[in-house]
């Protein structure tokens, strides 16, 4: 294309929680190209989802452009118009909820759309359903660090920012985190960090391409986090490197949390986690001797049925260091969609509302009733992954799903698909036929990224502009004028807001949101550097790092977690540990980067990583098929035979529809945040 035949939009990827920032190029009503700008967190890097995968989905044909009903005769689906869907949708759900209760009713949000959707979608949700289960998908990702750093620390997010954490640290340790896959740009700074002289600790049970950058990779036992971060604490202690006064001034308990990681000598962790004592021990000293040293934490802390230990055991470290409310320091998850962090902050849980108010709280209920008009359904409500069994029991009897595909990225699909045949209605709304919408009742299209305008909050607390750089599809409506139009079918008078409204309905009812409008992120002073959240007030910067001076809980607290061992370990029958995480050039279930013909070619297939020992003891070369089953269910895919895991350790990527690592994974669930553990369960792995 010429520059002078196109226009230019600047907006937000739509893939991770990185948040980088974006031109997308038009050509009348169709995008081109997309080019990075420098944004606060991508200082001017896009990765090749964000260069290349950011667009060929918004013009794909795939796209539904139509309301689809299923015939219950002939199971196939057929156009509808919009309002023959709507008044079918507001006199099921309406039914539903008149014979059972609005709690035999579940939603969940997208953590892919913007702030403005995900709000209204759990106001639909709590206002029109009058149900409490309302969740998202941070509950099979990073519901253990909302769960946990809001015990610790008071506030579950990222205390410091990308750019403070990449710029300013000495040390960075990175626990259960593939920056270089899930975060690409966040892995190039990282990277930079190094190259400029930073030390990097890598604790991961895989050769992440970072851990051939790292001054020490303790290549742990899948599981072990807790055992890990407790030894750490004990050597850390032990050569008395704790930081007193901050120990003694910010901090409560913390003669209790050193008797208890007494008990975790260097060689005692070493055994558990399968690590070398004395790495522990350097690792440690490293750790705790440098001024500016974060902690950044991904999927391999969370996604294990101690997640929520994992997560506070990692705060742990930090306060018994000294390392929090400074800068180069913190705790820091990497949350890993785009939105996932804004459709927490949205209220899209059961038990909060915007800004994690919480619904049990008498004078939060009473607020957000008297600025909603009604009285809300008093039930707890269940989290998502508490759902699915309610659905096969007959608690749940409908569910409105918006653009995520569980059937694809929940674990145990065989689970998953029960669930969801149970149903008595299935709404989906969706840009595309996901193997989700396959078993819906109806299909409503909605709208992509660069086809509305709105906010996403990335991983740092960062809010930032979402632009709409095109018409899109003619058909498909915008979700926000799709909840208000099922609202009001369903006798709650919600008028049609903009998207730049809706954010005023957030700020009003929202205090860390209170600062925050489109009209100020649009404006000169913060253009382009969005807004990070606690932002009390219209004059207020935003808070780059958090926990300076005290926590939000007062002092902060340790966890007094013991190790625990994975759910389920492997045995004779099932002899081989499996993980699963991502690769770098697709994104979660590839509805989106799956669209993109160049990406497909880089990464299109599923595999299996074996270590060489395992694989020559199963007689399986390096490109062969194997049968890999579980408990669970079976699978077929492709050996990369290497080193990158240890002996009996093997890993998948989650992303492919043939040979989906999640007909294996295990539902065993966190008990506290919910999350499942993805990433420990036993497999047996046959040559075919
Ligand atoms: Fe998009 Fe994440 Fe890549 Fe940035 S790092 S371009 S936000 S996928």
């Amino acid at each position: 294309y010429r520059e002078w035949e196109v226009s230019r939009v600047r907006t937000t990827c739509p893939h991770c929680g990185v948040g980088c920032q974006l031109d997308l190029i038009v050509k009348g009503d169709e995008i081109v190209d997309a080019q990075a700008v420098n944004g606060p967190s991508n200082a001017g890097l896009l990765c090749v989802k964000g260069r290349s995968g950011s667009f060929d989905f918004v013009n794909s044909p795939d796209r539904i452009t139509s309301p689809l009903v299923k015939n219950r005769e002939t199971g196939e689906f057929e156009p509808v118009s919009w309002d023959d869907a709507l008044a079918l949708v507001a006199e099921r759900f309406g039914a539903i909820k008149a014979e059972h209760g609005g709690e035999s009713i579940a939603a969940f949000a997208c953590s892919r759309s913007t702030n403005e959707d995900i709000y209204m979608l759990q106001k639909m949700a709590r206002c029109a359903f009058d149900t409490p289960n309302i969740d998202n998908c941070a509950r099979v990702c990073h519901a253990p660090t909302v769960a946990g750093l809001v015990t610790t620390l008071g506030s579950g997010a990222m205390t410091n920012s990308i750019e403070d954490v990449c710029e300013q640290a000495q040390v960075i340790l990175l626990v259960g985190s593939n920056p270089e896959e899930a975060h690409p740009v966040m892995g190039m700074r990282i990277r930079r960090a190094v190259e400029r002289g930073a030390k990097l600790i890598v604790v991961d049970p895989r050769d992440i391409g970072l851990a051939s950058k790292a001054d020490i990779h303790l290549k742990l036992r899948p599981g072990t986090n807790v055992a890990f971060a407790n030894g750490m604490a004990h050597a850390i202690i032990a050569q008395g490197l704790a930081d007193k006064e901050f120990v003694e001034n910010r901090t409560e308990g913390f003669e209790e949390f050193a008797a208890m990681v007494a008990d975790y000598t260097p060689e005692k962790v070493a055994e558990i986690c399968g690590i070398d004592a004395d790495d522990l021990v350097q690792a440690a000293t490293m750790y705790a001797k440098a001024d500016r040293a974060p902690i950044i934490y991904c999927l391999g802390v969370t996604e294990h049925s101690t997640g929520t230990e994992g997560v506070m055991s990692m705060s742990n470290m930090a306060m018994v260091c000294g390392k929090l409310g400074k800068p180069g320091c913190g705790v820091n998850p990497l949350r890993g969609q785009n939105n996932v962090q804004g459709a927490c902050d949205m209220g899209a849980g059961p038990a909060d509302f915007t800004g994690y108010q919480k619904v049990a709280n008498p004078d939060v209920l009473a607020k957000f009733e008297t600025a909603w008009g009604v009285k809300m359904n008093r039930t707890p409500g269940l989290m998502a992954t508490e759902c699915f069994p309610a659905m096969i029991d007959g608690r749940i009897k409908a569910l409105f799903l918006f653009g995520e595909d569980p059937v694809r990225t929940d674990p145990d699909t065989h689970h998953v698909i029960h669930a969801l045949e149970s149903l008595d209605f299935l709404v989906v709304e969706e840009l595309f036929m996901t193997e989700t919408a396959k078993y819906a009742d109806v299909i409503l299209p909605g709208r992509s990224y660069a086809e509305k305008e709105g906010t996403f909050t990335n991983t740092e607390r960062r809010v930032q502009r979402v632009r709409k750089a095109v018409k899109g599809p003619d058909g498909p409506r915008l979700d926000t004028e799709v909840f208000a139009e099922i609202m009001r079918r369903m006798g709650y008078d919600q008028p049609s807001l903009s998207a730049s409204q809706i954010m005023e309905e957030i700020a009003s009812l929202t205090p860390s949101y209170a600062g925050i409008s489109h009209a100020r992120l649009d404006g000169a002073q913060v253009a382009g550097r969005g807004i990070q959240w606690p932002c009390p007030s219209e004059d207020h910067p935003g808070t780059a790092i958090m926990h300076v001076g005290q926590f939000s809980r007062g002092k902060g607290g340790y966890s007094l977690a013991q190790y625990r061992p994975s759910a389920e370990l492997p045995n004779a029958e099932y002899p081989l540990m499996l993980m699963t995480g991502r690769v770098l050039a697709q994104y979660n279930a590839c509805a989106m980067t799956g669209r993109t013909e160049g990406l497909n070619e880089i990464a299109g297939e599923s595999f299996i990583e074996l270590n060489s020992v395992d694989a020559e003891q199963l007689g399986v070369a390096d490109g062969d098929r194997v049968r890999v089953s579980s408990r669970r269910g079976e699978i077929e895919t492709t050996a990369r035979v290497s080193s990158k895991t240890n002996p009996g350790q093997t890993w998948m990527p989650f992303h492919f529809q043939d040979g989906n690592s999640n007909w294996l994974t295990n539902a065993a669930l966190d008990p506290t945040a919910k999350v499942p553990e993805y990433k420990v369960c036993a497999v047996k792995v046959e040559a075919i």
